[in-house]
């Protein structure tokens, strides 16, 4: 089966403002990714790193600068306003913050409702009040009759997330992004909101693309970790071996530096200076500013990402055979 979805080169190059400027932000740089039914990928970096601007195009809330687009082996890139409806209807985004998300002056039936109308066609009666069972029970929110008249603000933030997680199942999707669906939450019922999204991903075989700062909730949860550092994929591979043994500098810093997953970016950053411009990025691997490894050959051509064994790949020079590779050591004792 081809990948629910699949994209090469994405590209997101946002403009700066300014009188005259020519200058762009090079935010989003030559990201491939596959999401494929039933497993779930995170895709992890610090703050800034571009993981918003990639679900972002992804979810087609902003269009890309370059690249393509496939669902389900069609090339969908271009696409006039039908195309974009259907295609909005399967891929579905959950957000940080579940209370920005829902409008408080709706109820859950409300919000709900108004989705399925829009991607399901007019259920009325019976079948809509069935319909509205069926979600509210899928993310777990039962008995119905609890939740179905309550207002956002009536709802812990955990409930309001799964109501935010209701209305993307209205469209019957088959991608979910979830950009840090549980960072904004208790502690305590983080787990909770990733074992639904487990769940949906078993039983629905929906594909879910799982943005966050926190590797350890990456390990926990998704098949396959994706890092990004300043814009660009710097390693990709299952996630228990990315985590575990990193083979990229930047996740070598990124694991090693983050006991605790909320303050990571902080963190890796104090440890090893700043990240680079996006404005003006240094040339050659994006990391080179901060890598203790890094070489003139680092600092003047962009490496591809390479095969590091295990189905791995890190965009590093050190795992190429050129003779003038750097050498790579330890990062967090360099
Ligand atoms: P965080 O972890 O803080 O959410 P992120 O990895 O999601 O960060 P993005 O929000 O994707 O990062 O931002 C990537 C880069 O693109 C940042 O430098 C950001 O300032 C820039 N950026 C994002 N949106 C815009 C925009 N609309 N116009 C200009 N620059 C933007
Ligand atoms: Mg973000």
């Amino acid at each position: 089966d081809p990948p629910a979805l699949r994209v090469v080169g994405l590209q997101k190059h946002f403009p700066v403002r300014g009188l005259r400027s020519k200058k762009v932000v090079h935010a989003v740089d030559d990201v491939d990714l596959e999401l494929h039914a039933g497993s779930v990928v995170a895709l992890v970096g610090e703050s800034g790193s571009g993981k918003s601007t990639v679900a972002r195009l992804l979810a087609r809330l902003m269009p890309a600068t370059g690249g393509t687009i496939e669902l389900d082996g069609r090339d969908v890139t271009g696409g006039g306003r039908r195309a974009f409806r259907r295609y909005v209807g399967r891929v579905q985004m959950i957000f940080q913050d579940p209370f920005g998300s829902l409008n408080p002056v709706h109820t859950v039936r409300y919000i709900l409702t108004r989705s399925l109308r829009i991607h399901r066609g007019r259920l009325r009666g019976e079948a809509l009040e069935e319909a509205l069972a069926e979600l509210l029970e899928r993310v777990h929110l039962a008995p119905v009759e609890r939740y179905v008249d309550k207002y956002p603000h009536e709802l812990s933030g955990g409930q309001r997330q799964r109501v935010a997680i209701a209305r993307a199942l209205a469209a019957d999707p088959e991608v979910l992004l979830a950009d840090e669906p549980i960072s904004m939450l208790d502690v305590s019922i983080r787990l909770g909101i990733l074992n639904l999204l487990r769940d949906l991903r078993d039983r629905m075989g929906i594909a879910i693309l799982y943005i966050t700062h926190d590797i350890a909730s990456a390990r926990y949860f998704a098949d396959r970790t994706m890092v990004m550092y300043a814009g660009r994929v710097v390693e990709v591979g299952d996630s228990e071996s990315v985590t575990q043994d990193p083979r990229h500098p930047y996740t070598q810093l990124l694991v090693g530096s983050a006991p605790d997953p909320d303050d990571m970016s902080t963190r890796a950053r104090g440890a090893h200076g700043e990240a680079p411009s996006l404005v003006s990025p240094p040339p050659g691997c994006r990391f080179n500013t901060r890598c203790p490894f890094a070489t003139d050959l680092c600092r003047e051509e962009v490496p591809e990402l390479l095969d590091v064994g295990d189905g791995r790949a890190a965009a590093c020079w050190g795992y190429s055979d050129r003779s003038d590779r750097p050498r790579l050591g330890s990062v967090l004792e360099a």
